[in-house]
């Protein structure tokens, strides 16, 4: 079983960025032009409870998004949609139950993303009970040092939540506001037939994809008890399981291209991590095991 097939073309995209539709910064264009300078494929602009249309910038493809907020005593939710039409957004107002915009969602054949975990507090009880959502985002740059405080990552909660039988496919997103250096950071790897709406959100539906802000993964593999991950030259790459210890979990040298991984007893899933020289990270999807 494979995880990145190399058969097919990788394309690289923001699933979460704001602009003057809502509360960002900078106007669509803008946002638009630095994603594209910066080398994007694909850009979702999805401001709270405004639809953005699908378009092209400049060969780069705009996806239909929108984010939708709810708000309790202990946690917020916020929930990106990506639409395949952005007139399929239609009909959803705050104040609706989170349940049933998710549905709504779902069956318009969007795809929903639980948005900044960390940030938002939320417990992996809670996480593990909306129905229908399959993908969050493991780090949000928005939520981090200096623009925000430091729960930018998940990755400690999604783990909960995959040991309690949750698994989460990961993405990494910007949710650009500031443009103050947030934006262009943290990014999705999507394997798609081409690059169409309709191709991304179905690679996004199938787990065809990791989260990165630099590091690349090239192939992962199972094979038999051995998962088999090769990516670019890393200086570290570490194996995360729902087992709290296992040994040699993380392996560290310069330049590292590959890895074999033994499955250790009671492992139900696995995901890796890898870090490069400079400190950026990639992430891959879990494997059920
Ligand atoms: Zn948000
Ligand atoms: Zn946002």
């Amino acid at each position: 079983m494979k995880q990145m097939d190399a058969s097919l073309p990788v394309f690289k995209g923001n699933t979460h960025a704001h602009t003057t539709n809502s509360d960002g910064r900078v106007s669509p264009e803008e946002c638009m032009r630095q994603y594209k300078e910066a080398g994007y494929d694909f850009l979702a602009l999805t401001d709270h409870w405004a639809v953005g249309e699908e378009t092209q910038y400049r060969g780069m493809l705009v996806l239909p998004g929108i984010e939708y907020d709810f708000t309790y005593p202990t946690q917020v939710l916020h929930i990106v949609g990506l639409y395949p039409d952005a007139k399929l957004a239609a009909g959803m107002q705050r104040g609706m139950d989170h349940q049933t915009v998710i549905d709504h969602i779902n069956q318009a054949g969007g795809v929903p993303i639980a948005a900044h975990p960390a940030w938002s507090l939320n417990t992996t009880e809670f996480l593990c009970s909306l129905r229908g959502v399959d993908i969050a985002e493991v780090y949000n740059t928005m939520s981090g040092e200096p623009f925000n405080g430091p729960r930018a990552d998940a990755e400690a909660i999604l783990d909960i939540a995959a040991s309690n039988g949750k698994l989460f496919n990961l993405v990494a997103a910007d949710d650009s506001h500031f443009y103050q250096g947030e934006q262009c950071v943290s990014y999705t790897m999507v394997q798609a037939e081409e690059l169409s709406v309709p191709a991304i959100l179905d690679a996004l539906k199938k787990g065809r994809f990791y989260a990165s802000q630099g590091p690349e993964f090239k192939s992962i593999e199972v094979k038999g008890d051995e998962v088999i991950v090769e990516t670019s030259p890393v200086n570290r790459i570490t194996v995360c399981s729902n087992r709290v210890w296992v040994k040699d979990r993380c392996v560290s040298g310069n330049g590292l291209t590959e890895r074999i991984y033994k499955i250790q007893p009671g492992e139900k899933y696995i995901r890796f991590r890898i870090t490069d020289g400079e400190g950026r990270i990639a992430w891959s999807n879990p494997i059920a095991l």
